[in-house]
């Protein structure tokens, strides 16, 4: 197996890094590279720069307007945008809801609303999580029901990533209450100014209200928004997970980090000396950094798989695993090495309202907001003790 890039695309890899050199705004790149926070405005011009060169939807086949790349193409853009301190693309629009839609969906549905994702019209969000229906999710209770040429929805739900940015929701909903659990749910596609949803915003222990709780109270939903057929949601929701795991690793996320813990490590002194010559703290950066690169092979390995034609199985629950685990133990490390400068949370400067003089090294600002809030990484896309119960099943045998 050859793991090393074909010309092909290492040319690619150099047409990314120029256009990223050139075309990715100097204070975007900053806010990401601080760890400030981005808000909607800012996830819009990235999107709007990206969707102009024809590459806000690497997925997506080219006659809808995507860039129909390869995995390893995919690959590539997304380990260049990390190290350049691009903004992420937001992925619920783009990633999850347009290839269901594409595989399930009418052409009416297709027709209307990719073009609104491409263009930023349509901000979606994603409600599949309940209270009590998370890692259990079949077991999720909002109904719906045919009224006419409507449904009438009624229930909560919960964990809902940037919807407080969202005109849009696609939802799981329960069409038949008597059926087994997988097979009375269907895909809904919700205006979320339709009368009867509320919005609820949850702050988290970083203190920003990146996720919401969601309520529909008799809320009047178009038959035409169901996609594919009534009870057959469970199929088009586990669809859409495997799109939602694709570059699950982060390599590109942990590549970043690790150069600007090595930079940090290089820059403070410990005792007279730089840290990075501290033997504790040299040793623990070396075990995430062997980690690290295992990790990265293993991801081209399965890259390559896929690039064959293979779909990956329980390889995506190991890197999801490693993967998180390695971007925590990152952000762990920038702190330590940071010391006492990256214990104040400082909610002024991430959002951009401070201007005092920063006190110790410019990363220590933004830290420990970011240390916080990567640990949900372990959390959402399915919590790491399900995936490991994964791999235990279906790797190990059991
Ligand atoms: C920051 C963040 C953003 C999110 N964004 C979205 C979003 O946009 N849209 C959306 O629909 N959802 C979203 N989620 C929800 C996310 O998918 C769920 O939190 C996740 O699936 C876990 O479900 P839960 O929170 O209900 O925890 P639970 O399922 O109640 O689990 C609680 C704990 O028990 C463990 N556990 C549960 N069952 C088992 C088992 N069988 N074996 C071993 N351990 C088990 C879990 O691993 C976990 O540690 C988000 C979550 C977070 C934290």
């Amino acid at each position: 197996m050859d793991l090393s890039f074909t010309q092909a695309e290492q040319d690619f890899q150099q047409e990314v890094r120029d256009f990223l050199a050139t075309s990715l705004p100097h204070d975007l790149s900053e806010k990401v590279r601080l760890n400030k926070r981005l808000g909607k405005d800012d996830y819009q011009r990235w999107h709007a720069i990206l969707n102009d060169k024809g590459w806000l939807a690497p997925g997506w086949p080219v006659e809808h307007g995507g860039a129909g790349w390869s995995p390893v193409q995919k690959h590539i853009f997304e380990d260049e945008a990390c190290l350049a301190h691009a903004p992420r693309t937001v992925p619920f629009g783009i990633t999850m809801l347009a290839p269901v839609l594409l595989a399930f969906g009418t052409e009416a549905q297709v027709a209307r609303y990719l073009p609104r994702i491409l263009s930023g019209e349509d901000w979606w969000c994603q409600g599949y999580s309940e209270p009590g229906a998370g890692s259990d999710l079949a077991s999720l209770k909002t109904r719906a029901v045919r009224d006419g040429d409507h449904y009438i929805v009624n229930g909560q739900k919960t964990w809902t990533t940037l919807g407080q940015h969202a005109n849009k929701i696609f939802c799981l909903v329960r069409t038949d209450p008597d059926a087994k659990k997988q097979e009375g749910i269907s895909f809904l596609l919700i205006d979320m100014d339709t009368p009867g949803v509320t919005l609820r915003p949850i702050t988290l222990i970083d203190g920003q209200p990146e996720v919401n709780e969601v309520f529909f109270d008799d809320v009047r939903v178009p038959a035409e928004n169901l996609v594919g057929e009534e009870n057959k949601g469970w199929t088009y929701a586990k669809y859409l997970l495997t799109h939602e795991r694709t570059n699950i690793a982060g390599v590109g996320f942990s590549n970043a980090a690790l150069a600007t813990v090595k930079r940090v490590a290089s820059e403070v002194t410990s005792g007279g000396k730089p840290l990075a010559q501290n033997p504790f703290f040299a040793a623990r950066l070396a075990q995430v950094e062997i980690d690290l690169m295992a990790m990265a092979t293993t991801n081209l390995r399965i890259l390559a798989a896929a690039e064959a034609g293979r779909a990956p199985g329980p390889e995506s629950s190991m890197l999801k695993l490693k993967g998180t685990i390695i971007r925590q133990e990152l952000t762990s490390l920038l702190r330590r090495a940071l010391g006492p400068h990256a214990l104040p949370h400082q909610p002024d400067f991430l959002d951009g309202g401070d201007n005092a003089e920063t006190l110790g090294h410019e990363q220590a600002p933004g830290a420990a907001a970011n240390y916080f809030n990567m640990r949900k990484l372990s959390i959402f896309g399915g919590s790491n003790e399900i995936q490991r119960t994964i791999v235990a099943k279906s790797v190990l045998g059991g």
